[in-house]
């Protein structure tokens, strides 16, 4: 979980301010998110930018809560390695997109969509913040070259979290 600093220039180097990690073991509302955007307003105002000119990067598309906090911290942009459904099928873990099913979308319109839809479920461009998988990122990218070890390295990320994921519920820790 990151928090860094973004630019509208062509070419700038991302640093990490904010880096944290989910301690729901402590408290279930301790996402990694909250504790980031936390651990960033701790800091004193010379180390900390401006939170217009930061980029939020989270590993796993913020859930309903974690959204909110993202919103009331005024974080503008968000970029996320798996969304909702790749947390549901590839990591099995069904929690973001059940809790904001059952509390903000409405029964009779989730019914007839159906529950597998593949679409994000909240608005990802909105007032508050723009949200997008960081893949997105790589669209962008005119150098085929850079482009394709862009998505290696995003694959063999994956890859490793999935590994891990499955090694944290093979083994039972948190
Ligand atoms: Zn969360």
């Amino acid at each position: 979980m990151t928090l860094e600093p973004n630019s509208s220039q062509q070419a700038v180097r991302l640093l990490p301010v904010a880096v944290s990690s989910n301690k729901d073991l402590e408290s279930p509302v301790l996402h990694a998110e909250v504790n980031c955007i936390n651990q960033f307003f701790k800091l004193p105002e010379p180390a900390r930018p401006s939170v217009d000119d930061a980029l939020f990067i989270s590993t796993h598309e913020p859930c309903s809560m974690c959204l909110s906090a993202l919103a009331w911290a005024n974080v503008k942009t968000v970029y996320f390695t798996f969304t909702h459904q790749d947390t549901r099928d590839k990591l099995g873990m069904n929690e973001d997109i059940d809790i904001i099913e059952e509390l903000f979308l409405d029964r009779g319109d989730r019914e007839a969509a159906g529950s597998e839809t593949d679409g994000p479920r909240y608005n990802r461009r909105n007032k508050f913040f723009t949200a997008a998988p960081i893949s997105s990122l790589f669209d962008a990218v005119a150098d085929e070259t850079l482009k394709d070890g862009l998505k290696d390295r995003m694959n063999q990320l994956q890859k490793a979290m999935l590994s891990a994921s499955s090694t944290l519920q093979t083994t039972g820790k948190d």
